[in-house]
């Protein structure tokens, strides 16, 4: 029997999975396993988060604190989202851990013993500041297709396009803002050009025998043609895996490397029977091994699945276990646009989990548009309709007419037919048969059309219990009503085998329902549910969304800014004085419709210098101040200090800006921003001074800030707890930091900020 061997590429630790990425790997993947498992084949499902990197140290660096923290915070977040889609892996591991340095140093000692590896002189941008080697994602400047000032040096985010550092104008280092310089560092590389006699030899044989789809055998061909290049595998860097030596204790090595070793890794923190799967020796066409390594990705992985993870893997020269099948799913986009986590776009793992809608209805919708051939486009009417109309309409009915039918006229009983008519034999073996193609397509790893066979069987079982009418035969012609039942009972056992695979909850209610233990896929067309047989209570599968529901969550994932400009027109700007303090603000004329809390990711606080203080031509309490701000920009903001503070105690002070808002006139001067002050109880006011200069960013500790912050009302920017405790500042209990450290005020020690 063989042995299956399954992985779903490894998710980087630092986000949450959104539905895109559920349906790419991770889920298929499970389907996949769980099919197999049903079929009785020794099956092996191993997935886990991918840690290391730059990635994850910019975002260790974005938060305030350690890589490890930001792992352990993502990686639990990662995990619970898996574990309520029901993904049934054998382990769900980590690239941190110990195991996994061990694995990734023990093939690349193996790899330099063969002389595959090559030492090169580059040249990298460095940070003179703190003494580091900048990865691309750690130097920002200006981007030359777009002109946006916050391009990466490796991609530009505003228009999508990659970038190479020479590219990129006026570079800065992420870390200080400084300006980098090239300086020069050795690297190991992987002479992949060794591996590519082998790896043509392989292909060949795969092709052979036809195992992969002609997309990612063309994918491979075409690397392979344009002959495999050298390929870094170290870098400067802390948070990764260690070269193992002498003379390269500073580096560690390149994510892309240590990554798939993940798959050896995890499963090695799983079994010590690890080298069965892993080094099962597949390469040679026709091979007589016994596992088989079916890998589940996204597109955009076909060439490092397909090519350099197994040449590197050659070049050990061990019998590593090889891609038997490679499944590579396209890309799902939401609505009309894509997901965006930082806009607010699109459903993502977390969201799935609140939205309480069941996760078999989320991984019915997912596999039924999965993104096979084409990409496709997650739509919340379409969610509907599948929801409505196929699970509950079609499969959730079934069951339900069919139980509660039982229950109430048979008390429960499976009724024993005394024969069965052409129609019923007709109808069992043509669910069967319907079956057995959804078990040659799951065999294939087409989940699409694997799912819609299921349903097509579940139609002909409405079809024929609409055609048998056991409420009419019931009492005309009791036999029968009492055959059709039997047929039908045992049907829903079959589908229930059938589904579990895409629909685990469901299954497992229907066996309940059933009364019987869910069987696996041999049990099918056995007639397993006896005449006599005492079924269970009944139970709702699924619950429909009415057209006002998705309309409902179609707004709330549809993003902030979308939203933001559906309100403007008919909202006055909020009638606060910014910089006020709140004793004086003026009170809000009329009760403003309730305001949406505002998420700080999206609060954009600056360092900026006063440079200039005037009094307010027409309001008496308000100062009129330019401000500057990073890049040298000037802004004009109003602010009611007048009463508090004396034109010299503002002027020429480092002040706290908040930044995004949007500008409103305050009696015929416009005013772009506010500043904060922080208040005791009692009336003492202070002006926030950060001891930094103008430009520099004010963080929260622990958030991620939105690089394109929407532009925030006064009324949003209100719903932001601001307070002062033993000196320091918080916002909805984060700390504010300025360069990494508190951000702290002088005279006020406990109190609000406004
Ligand atoms: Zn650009």
């Amino acid at each position: 029997m063989a042995k299956i061997l399954i992985t779903s590429a490894l998710p980087y630790v630092n986000n949450v999975p959104h539905l895109g990425n559920l349906i790419g790997c991770v889920l298929s993947a499970d389907v996949f396993a769980r099919f197999c498992r049903s079929r009785g084949y020794e099956t092996l499902y191993i997935c886990g988060t991918d840690e290391y990197g730059t990635a994850t140290e910019a975002k260790a660096i974005e938060e305030g604190v350690s890589p490890r923290e930001i792992c352990d915070k993502y990686f639990k977040i990662h995990k619970s989202i898996y574990e309520w889609f029901n993904i049934s892996t054998n382990r769900f591991g980590r690239t941190s851990d110990p195991i996994h340095v061990q694995h990734t140093q023990d093939i690349f000692l193996e790899l330099h013993k063969n002389g595959m590896l090559l030492e090169k002189e580059v040249e990298q941008p460095y940070d003179q500041k703190v003494g580091l080697f900048l990865a691309d994602r750690f130097v920002t400047g200006i981007c030359p297709h777009c002109g946006s000032k916050d391009a990466r040096a490796d991609q530009c985010d505003k228009c999508g396009k990659l970038l190479t550092y020479s590219e990129l104008g006026e570079p800065r280092s992420k870390l200080t803002g400084t300006t980098p310089v090239l300086k020069k560092t050795k690297h190991l590389f992987l002479d992949l050009a060794q591996s590519q006699p082998r790896l043509e030899k392989w292909i060949d044989g795969i092709e052979k025998e036809g195992r992969w789809s002609a997309n990612t055998l063309a994918i491979a061909r075409s690397w392979l043609k344009e002959g495999l290049q050298a390929r870094s595998i170290t870098r400067d860097l802390k948070w990764g895996v260690p070269v193992p030596l002498k003379g390269w204790e500073n580096k560690v090595l390149y994510v892309w490397f240590d990554a798939p070793i993940g798959y050896v890794s995890i499963t090695a923190g799983l079994t010590d029977k690890w080298k069965e799967w892993w080094l099962a020796g597949n390469e040679a066409p026709g091979s007589p091994s016994e596992v088989r390594h079916y890998e589940f990705i996204g597109k955009d992985n076909v060439p490092f699945h397909a090519i350099i993870f197994p040449a590197m893997l050659m070049g050990t020269r061990q019998p590593w276990t090889l891609p038997h099948y490679i499944s590579s799913t396209e890309f799902l986009n939401y609505e009309d646009g894509k997901f965006s986590k930082s806009k607010g776009v699109g459903v993502f793992g977390n969201d799935a989990v609140e939205s309480g809608i069941p996760a078999d209805v989320w991984r019915y919708y997912l596999l039924a548009t999965r993104p096979e051939s084409a990409d496709a486009t997650f739509s919340w009417d379409e969610f509907g309709t599948r929801l409505n109309k196929e699970l509950l309409g079609n499969w959730g009915n079934l069951v339900n007419r069919t139980l509660v039918f039982l229950t109430q006229n048979y008390e429960g009983v499976v009724p024993a037919p005394e024969e069965l008519s052409e129609e019923d034999e007709a109808f069992l073996a043509d669910v069967k048969i319907r079956l057995e193609r959804e078990a040659d397509l799951l065999e294939k790893v087409q989940i699409r059309a694997a799912v819609q066979e299921f349903m097509g069987a579940a139609s002909a079982a409405n079809a024929y219990l609409q055609a048998q009418a056991p409420w009419k035969s019931v009492r005309e012609n009791p036999k029968r009503a009492a055959a059709a039942l039997y047929c039908l009972a045992n049907v829903i056992h079959d589908l229930a085998i059938a589904s579990e695979p895409f629909l685990p909850s469901s299954s497992a209610s229907v066996a309940r329902q059933l009364g019987v233990k869910l069987g696996t896929w041999k049990d099918i067309g056995q007639r397993q549910v006896a005449g006599g047989h005492h079924i269970g209570p009944a139970e709702h599968l699924y619950k429909p969304l009415d057209t006002k529901a998705l309309a409902g969550f179609r707004e709330k994932y549809a993003g902030r800014q979308k939203k933001e400009g559906e309100e403007k027109g008919g909202k006055t700007p909020g009638s606060k004085t910014p910089g006020s303090s709140p004793a004086s603000a003026p009170k809000k004329s009329a009760p403003a419709a309730p305001v949406a809390p505002l998420s700080l990711e999206n609060l954009q606080l600056e360092v900026g210098l006063i440079e200039s203080v005037e009094r307010h031509p027409n309001a008496e309490k308000l100062y009129v101040e330019k401000i500057i701000l990073a890049n040298g920009e000037i802004r004009t903001i109003c602010s009611g200090l007048v009463p508090y503070m004396k034109e010299e105690e503002l002027e020429g002070r480092a002040c706290v800006v908040v930044k995004n808002l949007k500008p409103a006139k305050l009696r015929g001067v416009e005013s772009a921003g506010m500043i904060l002050v922080a208040e005791e109880e009692g009336g003492k006011l202070e002006l926030i001074m950060p001891p930094a200069p103008a430009g520099t960013p004010v963080q929260f500790k622990g958030i991620t800030p939105n690089s394109q912050p929407p532009a925030i009302s006064i009324d949003e920017f209100f719903t932001v707890q601001l307070t002062v405790k033993k000196g320091a500042v918080y916002a909805n209990g984060h700390e504010l930091l300025v360069d990494g450290h508190a951000l702290k005020v002088q005279k006020v020690s406990e109190g609000k900020v406004s």
